[in-house]
């Protein structure tokens, strides 16, 4: 079993800790900063053996170096985006398995909101590392990538079993439900979720990670198919992916 440790840093970042017992491995995905990871390792007396970037933003590489330094670690990254992560070491991509002493996890391509975004699926664990690809009720913004492209990658995400957690990079749920409710107000499911998460912001609790169970049932960006949407943005004949682009459009300019 891998114990995982939520960090969180900057005004909405996480970075995650990855201990694997066995095999004396721990991995932290997308550090932002170091020096909460040096301190929550110095804690729990684990020593660094990978980092895991999902994608070059500053706020998922920006402690990669001094942590490097610190610990000796590996960096783990997209090979297509080796110019623009700092410290890589070792370039993967799609399919590519990553050993964490007796854990694995494989890497998913998922090009759109980076055109080097990668996620990280630890099968056994049903655990999904997605950085900015997938939100609680939201997805990344499509800074290097087209709506198409995009799309294509959270079906890759969909398709994964319901139970699978998704750990995204970002606290960023409550606002993106208020934008999902104006999606699809009629969606019972997401009414519910939009209660659970109001409590847990309130008790100052973390919203992530979710089960892709229920991003399926509330999430719109996953929710192309639903009539309720379609019925709104008067595209009840469009490809899903073309639906998708239009959600994401007007979210883009939702405040
Ligand atoms: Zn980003
Ligand atoms: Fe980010």
């Amino acid at each position: 079993m891998l114990e995982v440790v939520q960090i969180p840093v900057l005004h909405d970042n996480y970075i995650y800790l990855i201990h694997e017992p066995n095999g004396w491995a721990t991995a932290v995905i997308d550090p932002a900063v170091a020096e909460p990871v040096l301190q929550t390792l110095e804690e729990k007396g684990w020593k660094l053996t990978h980092i895991l970037n999902t994608h070059h933003h500053g706020d998922h590489v920006g402690g990669n170096i001094e942590l490097k330094r610190k610990t000796g670690c590996a960096v783990v990254a997209m090979a297509r985006d080796k110019e623009r992560i700092p410290g890589i070491d070792i370039e993967v991509s799609e399919g590519d398995i990553i050993g964490l002493g007796h854990a694995e996890a494989k890497v998913l391509d998922v090009p759109g909101h980076t055109s080097g975004h990668i996620a990280f699926w630890f099968a056994e664990e049903y655990a999904l590392f997605c950085g900015d690809t997938l939100f609680g009720l939201g997805c990344g913004r499509l800074f290097e990538g087209h709506a198409k492209e995009m799309w294509s990658s959270l079906e890759k995400i969909r398709a994964l079993p319901l139970s699978t957690r998704i750990y995204s990079a970002h606290e960023y749920t409550q606002a993106n439900g208020r934008f999902a409710l104006q999606m699809e107000p009629e969606n019972q499911a997401l009414q519910q979720r939009m209660e659970q998460i109001a409590k847990l912001r309130y008790l100052g609790l973390p919203t992530v990670p979710s089960l892709l169970e229920d991003e399926l049932a509330t999430n719109p960006f996953l929710r192309p198919h639903s009539p309720e949407i379609r019925r709104r943005l008067g595209l009840s004949k469009a490809a899903d992916w073309q639906v998708f682009a239009e959600i994401r459009h007007r979210k883009d300019s939702f405040t």
